[in-house]
């Protein structure tokens, strides 16, 4: 059997006719760049994420980008994020000219730690950029209880949790403001590269809005920092059909990672923990194992796609080995990073398929020395 790690064509395929009508659309309108289309999914998705506004954007670094850039955060400003997370959420941060504060994760959820976070608060820190990994909400009463204290803002990296749920609410609808990728491989994708910022705060929509666009409130009218963020209409046409099911593909979802937990129950690895307050959205389905490399290989070997989300913490990239860091210790993300590995997941992915993986784990078990974590 060959499992992909990610199976978009089988999710494509019953809405095909309807993308290629939408695309036909755009081609024959020549809107080509934040059309009427893009202003309807940005309220689409509003209206999803049970919040005000969102603004499209061609990314999601940009949109996290924007988000920082919306609350003046730049030079002498300390940015509070979690040292296990996609080189994008830190990468924002040092294009605004701040500095990123790296703190270890909760070990069992691998999300940002609310103590670590208050222990590294300093004179400059001016926000917290939570990232809800894996699609499991970080605890976010904690977190914002934390940010009023010490009057930070709080930008919600979202690119891995379009949809999931926080004590009921929508993820983007919890911190000031949001930023989601809308990469292909993410929860909701477009087709190339899109992203998409949510918030409740009417008053920095003028500003957000004007700095994708060339910095424009009404044409040629420059006001503000001139970048060029806009969304494709393509895109936005794509994603209004797909956030339309994307209610239905998060549940499949969920069904696979209930099958992968209660198959793995009686194996050696780590399964995923998902607090009782929170709805993942499980874009990730990753596991912890001390043979993790033996692992993948023997999967691999299976017909079975993995990956590692992700393989080396930010402080460690070589990128951040000469760029402006703050990291304290770090151990958790650092002995993570060796230990865990992403199953394939996607809607639609089969009982068989998910229990032919965990035979297969079950297999290498049986076939090497099992090292307990
Ligand atoms: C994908 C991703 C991003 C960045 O998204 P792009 O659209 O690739 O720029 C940011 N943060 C996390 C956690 C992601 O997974």
């Amino acid at each position: 059997m060959n499992i992909p790690f990610v199976d978009l064509q089988a999710m494509h395929a019953p809405l095909h006719d309807e993308m290629m009508t939408a695309i036909e659309e755009v081609v024959s309108k020549g809107n080509f760049v934040l059309g009427h289309q893009a202003r309807a999914f940005e309220e689409d998705f509003a209206a999803y994420s049970e919040t005000a506004f969102a603004v499209g954007v061609d990314s999601g670094l940009s949109a996290l980008k924007l988000a920082l850039l919306a609350y003046d955060i730049g030079e002498g400003d300390e940015v509070i994020l979690p040292a296990n997370t996609f080189i994008a959420s830190a990468a924002a941060v040092t294009f605004t000219g701040a500095t990123p504060v790296l703190v270890d994760p909760e070990p069992d959820t691998y999300n940002i730690d609310p103590q670590k976070i208050e222990a590294a608060i300093t004179k400059q820190t001016k926000a917290i950029m939570v990232v809800h990994l894996y699609g499991i909400p970080a605890k976010m009463d904690e977190i914002m209880a934390i940010a009023e204290e010490h009057n930070l803002i709080v930008v919600e990296d979202a690119s891995h949790a379009h949809g999931a749920r926080y004590n009921g609410q929508r993820i983007g609808s919890l911190g000031h403001i949001a930023g989601f990728s809308l990469y292909p491989a993410k929860n909701l994708g477009a087709f190339g590269d899109g992203g998409i910022i949510t918030t409740a705060d009417e008053s920095v929509i003028e500003k957000l809005t004007a700095m994708r666009n060339c910095g424009q409130i009404g044409k040629y009218n420059h006001v503000h920092q001139p970048y060029n963020h806009r969304l494709d209409t393509i895109h936005a046409a794509i994603l209004q059909i797909k956030l339309r099911v994307l209610d239905e593909w998060n549940e499949k979802r969920r069904q696979a990672a209930q099958w992968y937990s209660a198959a793995l129950a009686d194996t050696s690895v780590i399964t995923p923990i998902v607090p009782d307050d929170t709805e993942s959205v499980w874009h990730l389905y990753v596991i912890r194992t001390a043979q993790r490399d033996a692992l993948s290989e023997f999967l691999k070997d299976r017909g079975i796609a993995t990956g590692i989300h992700y393989p080396v913490p930010i402080h460690k990239t070589p990128f951040y080995q000469s760029a402006n860091l703050v990291t304290n210790n770090l151990p958790i993300s650092e002995a993570q990073a060796g230990q865990i590995l992403s199953l394939p997941m996607f809607p639609g992915i089969s009982k068989e398929q998910v229990q032919y993986v965990a035979d297969s784990v079950r297999e290498f078990e049986a076939n090497y020395v099992t090292v307990r974590l």
